[in-house]
């Protein structure tokens, strides 16, 4: 097993009402994460996350939900997002 920690500020965002990158300032992606009770530990590279909105599409709302994907894959080459079951 390869244990070695991922730095979540490497974390792609990106807005799932307008498709667009978010970019969060240094620091932001660990706060929100913790925020959520995600657990940076779990994450690698081929995670990303997604937002439920983003300034640029919903501006004057300053909080968005945030939740992580976990990037495949497919024959293509593709990239597809994942989304992990809702408990
Ligand atoms: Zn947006």
């Amino acid at each position: 097993m390869n244990n070695k920690p991922y730095d979540p500020e490497l974390l792609y965002v990106e807005c799932e009402r307008c498709g667009q990158p978010v970019l969060w300032n240094p620091g932001d992606t660990t706060r929100i994460l913790a925020w959520a009770g995600i657990d940076a530990g779990e994450l690698d590279e081929k995670c990303m996350l997604v937002s439920d909105g983003c300034p640029a599409c919903q501006p004057g709302k300053s909080s968005f939900n945030t939740q992580v994907v976990r990037l495949r894959r497919n024959a293509e080459g593709r990239v597809r997002a994942q989304r992990p079951p809702v408990n």
